[in-house]
């Protein structure tokens, strides 16, 4: 069976620092004000400025949302170009060469994990950091993550870490309803 990559996000482990962030940005030369992997709070929002709940009942929830890696990506026939690939693996990327900063697939992705380089006039969006793969290394967030609360590997491999999550814990898909298929999951506050 062809490998399908995915990632288990445990919200439950995330205390929102960000270092997936910026690993990735700095693994990725992404631009500055831009980022492949956004950590939200329980608002939606990515500053942090207050919990949810009612008093005293209050909480602070942090979920990390990169490219979900669709099984079904609208991004990739909605562009022009053919800039914006899948592979056999399942990654979801962007052939920066062939990109001319239309933002087609901005528009229809329902994450919101794409976001547009206005001086390089290219998209930026987690590439499942692929060139690391070619060496067995795990993505820059993974790896980086002090509370290990993303794992990474292969959907399609009943011996992988992420299978065994998905097939063990509560985890769900975001946006389920879009129809997209993401290759992550997550295990929810
Ligand atoms: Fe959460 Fe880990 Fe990202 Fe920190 S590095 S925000 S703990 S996922
Ligand atoms: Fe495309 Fe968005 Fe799905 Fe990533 S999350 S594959 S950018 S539709």
């Amino acid at each position: 069976m062809a490998k399908k990559m995915g990632l288990v996000i445990n919200t439950k482990r995330c205390v929102g620092c960000k270092t997936c962030t910026v690993a990735c940005k700095m693994e990725n030369n992404v631009a500055a004000g831009l980022a492949r992997i956004r950590v939200l709070d329980g608002h939606q929002q990515e500053v942090f400025e207050k919990p949810t709940g009612t008093y005293p009942n209050l909480k602070l929830e942090f979920v990390p949302i990169p490219c979900q890696h669709c099984e079904e990506p609208p991004c990739v026939p909605v562009c022009p170009t053919g800039a914006s690939k899948k592979r056999e693996d399942g990654i979801v990327y962007v052939e920066k060469e062939e990109c001319i900063g239309c933002g087609a697939c901005l528009a229809v992705c329902p994450y919101n994990a794409r976001q547009m380089d206005n001086e390089a006039k290219k998209v930026e969006k987690c590439s499942f950091c692929m060139h690391r793969l070619e060496e067995n290394k795990a993505p820059m967030c993974v790896y980086c993550c002090p509370a290990r609360a993303i794992t990474y590997g292969d959907l399609n491999d009943s011996n992988s870490e992420v299978a065994k999550l998905v097939s063990s814990k509560p985890v769900q898909q975001i946006k389920a309803d879009q129809g997209t298929k993401p290759a992550v999951y997550y295990i929810l506050p």
